[in-house]
């Protein structure tokens, strides 16, 4: 899409259509959505032909004013009023384009009547003014340039044959009508030059709504990078801290921090390899986050360390989670070469609730949370344990 705004953008003066699905796109989206303008304008158009009797009346005098009379009130108003009907609720271009032409038409064959049937010191103003009809109306009317063309050519074929017939073109006449004619045609290139403007004017707003869509994901990659951790695909500490700080605000109980620590894992590296140690930091990483599930948020803390925040929960939830995880690493059977035969990997966890009491800030509950996971390490690993937050901080087990 982009090359194709970019190719539409730099397309030669002559190439009107946009490349590829572009031209559609423009036409859909420009498709008038009421007939609204137009019927308006047509509206003022009717009322310019009717303030123009008093003109016909000191052309024509009184005796012959009913001709123009007629002629508008007969003709012109009705064919204008026909238009406007046309112009009801949502009308396509194209029936815009037919209402317009007929009103011009009928008004611009009944000017040039007016020229043949006017005193003959008043035939010149009526054949300049039959020119200017679809002049203006072609300037006015919101005409495609192909639309435009079928206008002006019918609007210059309807002028020739009209001055024809009132035998103002041929041999000894000045050709004035001529020129005049050519009037007729002008806004085909006034069509062309506004249809030009508004498909680069859609081209610059497309392609500022696609860099506005790109520059959107862009971040969005952004804002998920920076909080993921790219070898454990969990959030990240930074996101920790983050949703702690965040959740630290708000009132009731919790929340509980969970610290997983992977055991004997510098042995794991050490026998297994640093690639393998990776790919148990995956492994594990998918056990911790299938334990916590949607209840919180797991992250990769550091190294082989985990994190799990979990909001409002009282210590015997957040132990069943820990537990949980516990089982699901143990349970993923991931031989240990370090160890002894038959050793899996496993890990430890610390538990500790928010005490609103000992707890004066987020670091606090970590630090206790850490205690809890170093007393697990010293109780023999691959179990979890709580952090009481009374004074003494006694460590406590939690039953699985
Ligand atoms: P403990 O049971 O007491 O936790 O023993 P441990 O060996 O797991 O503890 P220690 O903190 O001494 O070792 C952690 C090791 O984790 C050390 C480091 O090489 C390894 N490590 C940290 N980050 C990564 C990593 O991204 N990939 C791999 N493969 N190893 C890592
Ligand atoms: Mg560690
Ligand atoms: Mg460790």
């Amino acid at each position: 899409m982009a090359s194709e705004i970019d190719r539409g953008l730099a397309r030669p003066w002559h190439a009107l259509r946009l490349p590829g699905e572009l031209e559609g796109l423009y036409r859909t989206e420009t498709e008038p959505r009421s007939g609204l303008f137009v019927q308006s304008w047509l509206l003022v158009f009717t009322a310019f032909n009717l303030l123009s009797l008093k003109a016909d009346l000191d052309a024509f005098g009184a005796e012959r004013f009913w001709i123009p009379m007629v002629a508008t009130l007969g003709v012109v108003v009705p064919s204008t009023l026909l238009a406007i009907l046309a112009c009801r609720g949502r009308p396509s271009r194209r029936r815009q384009t037919a209402a317009v032409t007929l009103a011009a038409l009928v008004d611009m064959a009944v000017t040039l009547n007016s020229a043949g049937q006017a005193p003959a010191e008043h035939a010149n103003t009526y054949l300049v003014l039959a020119a200017i009809i679809p002049l203006v109306v072609g300037m006015i009317a919101p005409l495609s340039f192909r639309h435009s063309l079928w206008f002006c050519v019918s609007a210059c074929t309807v002028y020739l044959v009209g001055v024809a017939l009132l035998g103002y073109v041929g041999v000894g006449t000045n050709g004035i009508p001529l020129l005049v004619a050519s009037l007729t045609l002008v806004p085909i290139k006034l069509n062309y030059s506004r249809e030009w403007e508004a498909k680069r004017g859609f081209l610059l707003s497309l392609r500022e709504r696609a860099q506005a869509v790109e520059l959107s994901r862009a971040n969005e990659r952004l804002a998920h990078l920076s909080e993921t951790d790219p070898l454990a695909g969990t959030a990240n500490r930074r996101l920790f801290d983050l949703r702690l700080a965040e959740i630290w605000k708000a009132a009731g109980p919790g929340p509980s921090v969970i610290l997983f620590d992977i055991d004997h894992f510098k042995l794991l590296n050490d026998t297994a390899g640093h690639a393998e140690g990776d790919r148990c930091i995956r492994q594990v990483a998918d056990a911790l986050a299938a334990a916590v599930g949607s209840v919180g948020l797991l992250a990769r803390y550091g190294g082989e360390e985990f994190a799990a925040l979990i909001p409002g929960t009282d210590t015997r939830s957040a132990g069943a989670v820990a537990e949980k995880a516990r089982a699901l690493v143990e349970g993923l059977g991931i031989a240990h070469p370090g160890l002894a035969e038959g050793g899996v990997l496993t890990v430890s966890a610390g538990i500790a609730v928010r005490d609103r009491v000992v707890d004066a800030e987020p670091a606090f509950l970590v630090k206790r949370a850490d205690d809890a996971l170093y007393a697990a390490k010293r109780a023999g690993r691959n179990r979890v344990r709580g952090h009481a937050p009374s004074p003494g901080a006694r460590s406590v087990g939690f039953a699985a």
